[in-house]
């Protein structure tokens, strides 16, 4: 399977015989898995991650974990030919840029409508990604750019832009609970929100809207549904390739670059600057590598105890738009309670499988993926207090006054109570069902206590 080890920018610089080869081997690949041999996905990528199970470690027999396990292993982390199945079951062609017209035009007319409120902090993304059949990034990126007219200043292909949003779009995987297209739409909503800012919105150049916008669609392409120490442990060779470093975000980044050059999108540029564009890019992504939130914190409170920042200067916009991206990133909790839930839930079913799997192939499990221990309440007030909170106080302190900000902070203090009041509950009814299980009264009294 070494054929499918495949990064979408390593491809770039691959001698012409291993593309070949690649190319053959994953064609046949998809045939295999879809039997539709004349379906022909020769631009299909994918990072393919796949464990090495020589070293999971298993309570069976080596015999009976080959086939059984090793199929299932593939089938949760090999992802892609799955979600083009997917798309294809559901009547849509990949990368055909026509699939809204499958769509009936009520849902088109209700989609148009949620668009003309797209700056709104309450816009229900699940309900726009209904609407879309699924095209939420695609739709809502197409509509950015022209509110922006970006397609006009950058003088962009509408053809080879289509082809570029479906690419990225496509290389979410829907089988992910959180990190999968909808996220990706509803970051790229939050980003327009956060650029709209008066004290951004009127510094920005096109090519800082342009970026940012692009950035947060393509920010999580490809991920894997599973953490960066998961890759590291099970010797995933994203993770050797990047040094164990930033190794999601080197991979969303790269896999960009990748599809911006496939799809030839800023091919018509000089090329010093299409490659500042790709490196400003990477900039971008690998500052939501959460373990890096810490360094931005503290240079971003520095800025504004030193009430320094200049955004005039393109760099300290750059660090503007690294901290909207990252804030965009989380701003799950800051979401109104229906849709703010939903995200909690999914980002812990994600969680969750990764322990599942940790579980089942006697791996040490990964902070917050036990499900036994660690209850979605928990998880999110710990997200909120240690992570959100306090990057949401240093925007609100940048874009004072914001009735945004405030609107945030009010929805954030809400959840965060919210979930409080759910993990006493949770807490309580652990309780109850532990004294339920625990001796009768030869062994203990009411409430726990001894009988002497
Ligand atoms: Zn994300």
């Amino acid at each position: 399977m070494s054929c499918l080890m495949v990064e979408r920018c390593g491809a770039v610089t691959f001698k012409r015989s291993e593309q070949n080869a690649i190319q053959v081997c994953m064609l046949a690949d998809y045939r295999l898995s879809t039997g539709h041999a004349g379906v022909l996905l020769a631009e299909r990528r994918g990072s393919y991650p796949l464990i090495d199970l020589r070293i999971l470690k298993s309570g069976t027999q080596q015999g009976e974990v080959e086939s059984g396990t090793r199929r299932k292993v593939k089938r949760l982390l090999s992802f892609q030919r799955y979600c083009n199945n997917s798309r294809l079951l559901r009547g849509l062609v990949p990368h055909t840029p026509g699939s809204l017209h499958f769509l009936d035009d009520d849902y088109l007319g209700q989609a148009a409508h949620m668009l003309s409120k797209v700056g709104t902090w309450n816009f229900d993304i699940f309900l726009f990604d209904r609407l879309t059949n699924g095209n939420s990034l695609v739709t809502l990126m197409c509509h950015l750019f022209n509110v922006y007219g970006l397609i006009h200043h950058f003088q962009l292909d509408m053809v080879k832009l289509h082809r570029f949003l479906g690419m990225v779009q496509e290389d979410y995987h829907s089988q992910n609970p959180y990190h999968n297209a909808v996220h990706a739409a509803d970051v790229t909503q939050a980003m327009y929100c956060y650029l709209r800012e008066p004290k951004l919105a009127e510094q920005l150049s096109p090519l800082d809207v342009f970026l940012g916008l692009m950035a947060a669609a393509a920010h999580d392409v490809d991920h894997p549904g599973v953490s960066q120490p998961f890759l590291i442990k099970t010797r995933h060779h994203l993770a050797s390739l990047y040094q164990n470093t930033s190794v999601l975000e080197s991979h969303h980044w790269r896999s960009t670059v990748g599809m911006l050059r496939e799809s030839g999108l800023l091919s018509h540029l000089p090329a010093d600057m299409s490659q500042d564009m790709e490196q400003q890019l990477g900039s971008l992504i690998l500052a939501t590598d959460i373990s890096r939130q810490n360094e931005f914190l503290i240079t971003f409170r520095d800025h504004l105890e030193n009430q320094d920042l200049d955004l005039q200067l393109a760099s300290h916009r750059h660090f503007m738009l690294q901290i909207a991206l990252k804030c965009a990133d989380i701003c799950n909790p800051c979401r109104v309670w229906e849709l703010s839930r939903q995200w909690s839930e999914r980002v812990c079913e994600e969680f969750y499988r990764q322990g599942d799997l940790e579980r089942k192939f006697e791996l040490e499990i990964s902070p917050l993926c036990n499900q036994q221990a660690d209850s979605v309440p928990a998880i999110q007030i710990g997200f909120i207090s240690y992570i959100v909170e306090p990057l949401f106080e240093e925007w609100l302190r940048f874009t004072e006054p914001s009735l945004l900000s405030q609107t945030m902070m009010t929805h954030l203090h809400k959840n965060k109570a919210r979930w409080s009041l759910l993990q006493y509950t949770h807490a309580s009814d652990q309780q109850t069902h532990s004294q339920a299980e625990e001796p009768g009264p030869e062994g203990r009294g009411r409430e726990g206590e001894e009988i002497p």
